[in-house]
């Protein structure tokens, strides 16, 4: 039978462990010194060895002989251990996340153990439970027997509930460093006598992006594809690893499953694919489903490979032919804009947006004209800290640069007029379609993703100089410069700081006030209120904020007070008079 490397060559001891010893030092010490805990919560990215680490702790608290602090192996419980044993449950919260688990697992805790000293639960994924099994697992937590541990593992520690954290003792695991993961994977390949090119494995610990787990599964895909792992066939594999990692990105977008698809987004681009390449990506496989959807011949017009071909129909017969094609639209208008916005990731995020989010959430086309003007005024200086000339203007510039890292300063004063003209300076670019449609490879044939934007400047910030109108948020309500220069100086922070493109993308709806000693931030969008009031958002932004020595924030929906919609409507329409703009 195959076993998969991840599982042949899992630790069986903490010694063998790739990394984690601050969670492993912790753990060993309480082994060592009689002193374990009921309830503990292992949090960290997938792949980095929770699981691993609750197996081997969950057999080491039992051995009679720990050698080291890890499981001896030797021993009658050990031994009993090993053959599978009723004292170690692992529950997939992932697949059982109803109450009646929860209950049930409540009512067997009270079983005495059969072999060793402890009862070990392990409930992976633990964040997928539904509120009332985390109100029975919290009964259990609240008094356990003196048997009983739990180990709760996680990837997202924030959907964890207040009252179970509080009852845990939580770890925290880090992504595994690159050069960890190749002397791992070295190791590995050495056993097995396997040839190697060093270039290769490096190759493939860079593909695994911190997870040993992740790293494994591509390296077996490599060694089943050749003889000697080379570059060359590693980067082979790797493409087609990329097929179906757009192929799940584009299923998630038609599926309007918008947290993974933004998910998937940030795991591609960490991966160190350039947005435009994923751009032109996605609308290459967005082609290739519609044609498995429409065309008899699609798989020999496709010429995939068959699994590659079995996986695209799948989506392709799933997916709505409307979805299909506004998806294909949606990015296709951002793959022009993208080339006039000083950031294109944020380009790409809120056309990824537009498509997964549902209709009647948010109007996006008022998101992206505001975070488009919003981009502009940062190029401007408009943030830039006037008040504080003597410390500020080398960092500004700095900012501004990384920022920007497009046009120089100044370039964005030029012929305002160029860009929304009859003629853009890229004429319409089907082919880009049309070509991915037929060719054999996907291969971006266009020259590099993101051109420098030709001398723009988008209308807004414009036309607001010259004609200012009352809705206009510079205009009429115009706060203290303080609370502008804050927030500004925040926003480009952020962007240097933090991979939460999300989070930079709903800045733009906010408008900042001084009320008091409170930098309050006000948006009129329910939506990004509570969005923003979620622990992961909150959590970035008063790390940032803390960075600018600010401490005292809140982002506030917009009341009364706000200007009427069908103001900023007109205003919209007048300033993007291009742009179909319908206001929810
Ligand atoms: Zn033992």
């Amino acid at each position: 039978m195959h076993t998969s490397l991840y599982r042949r060559y899992r630790p069986q001891t903490f010694g063998e462990m790739v990394r984690q010893e601050h969670v492993v030092k912790v753990l060993k010490n309480q082994i060592e010194q009689n002193a374990v805990g009921h309830a503990y919560l292992f949090s960290g990215p997938r792949g980095t060895g929770k699981t691993t680490i609750a197996r081997i702790f969950a057999r080491a608290v039992n051995c009679e002989h720990p050698v080291n602090g890890s499981p001896c192996g030797e021993c009658a419980v050990c031994r009993a251990l090993a053959e599978g044993s009723l004292d170690i449950l692992e529950i997939d919260a992932a697949s059982n996340n109803g109450v009646n688990e929860m209950r049930d697992l409540r009512e067997k805790v009270q079983y005495p153990p059969v072999s060793g000293k402890y009862k070990v639960y392990i409930v992976d994924e633990v964040h997928m439970l539904t509120d009332s099994a985390f109100n029975a697992l919290l009964k259990t937590l609240e008094e356990p027997p003196a048997h009983a541990i739990f180990i709760l593992a996680t990837t997202e520690p924030h959907k964890i509930p207040a009252t179970i954290l509080s009852r845990c003792m939580r770890l925290d695991f880090k992504l595994i460093p690159e050069e960890d993961l190749e002397a791992h994977l070295k190791r590995i390949l050495d056993g097995m006598g396997k040839a190697y090119e060093e270039e290769a494995v490096a190759a493939i610990a860079r593909a695994g992006a911190g997870s040993d787990r992740d790293m494994l599964s591509i390296a077996e895909m490599c060694i089943a594809y050749e003889d000697k792992l080379t570059y060359r066939g590693v980067s082979e594999v790797l493409g087609a690893a990329d097929f179906s990692e757009t192929l799940a990105l584009t299923e998630a977008l038609l599926s309007a499953d918008m947290p993974s698809a933004l998910e998937g987004v940030e795991r591609i681009l960490s991966s160190g694919k350039a947005v435009g390449v994923l751009l032109r990506d996605l609308m290459a496989q967005l082609n290739r489903v519609a044609v498995a959807k429409t065309c008899r011949t699609a798989e020999k017009l496709l010429s995939l490979p068959k699994e590659q071909f079995a996986s695209l129909k799948a989506v392709a017969d799933k997916a709505d032919g409307r979805a299909v094609l506004r998806a294909s639209e949606v990015l296709a208008k951002a793959e022009t804009e993208m080339r006039f916005v000083s950031s294109p990731r944020v380009c790409l995020e809120t056309a990824v947006m537009r498509i997964a989010l549902p209709q009647d959430d948010m109007s996006t086309d008022a998101l992206l004209v505001r975070l488009n003007a919003l981009e502009e005024k940062l190029k401007e200086g408009a943030f830039a800290a006037p008040a504080a000339p003597a410390v500020q203007p080398p960092e500004a510039a700095r900012d501004k640069e990384a920022f920007a890292a497009a046009p120089p300063a100044g370039a964005s004063q030029a012929g305002a007029a160029g860009v929304f003209d009859d003629e853009p300076p890229f004429p319409e670019e089907e082919p880009v379609f049309e070509e991915a449609y037929f060719a054999d490879e996907p291969a971006p044939k266009k020259a590099a993703p993101v051109q420098p934007p030709k001398p723009a400047a988008a209308p807004p910030a414009e036309r607001k100089a010259t004609e200012p109108t009352a809705a206009s948020p510079a205009g009429a309500a115009a706060p203290p410069a303080g609370a502008e220069v804050a927030f500004g100086k925040f926003v480009r922070t952020l962007r240097k700081t933090s991979r939460n493109g999300v989070l930079f993308t709903m800045c733009s709806d906010l408008a900042p006030v001084f009320e008091g000693g409170t930098l309050v931030l006000y948006t009129e969008s329910g939506t990004i209120a509570r969005s923003l009031a979620r622990p992961e958002h909150r959590a970035v932004m008063t790390e940032v904020f803390a960075q600018l020595g600010i401490t005292d924030f809140d982002v506030r929906l917009k009341g009364a007070d706000a200007p009427k919609k069908a103001d900023i409507a007109e205003e919209l329409k007048r300033d993007f008079p291009d742009y179909p703009i319908e206001i929810k």
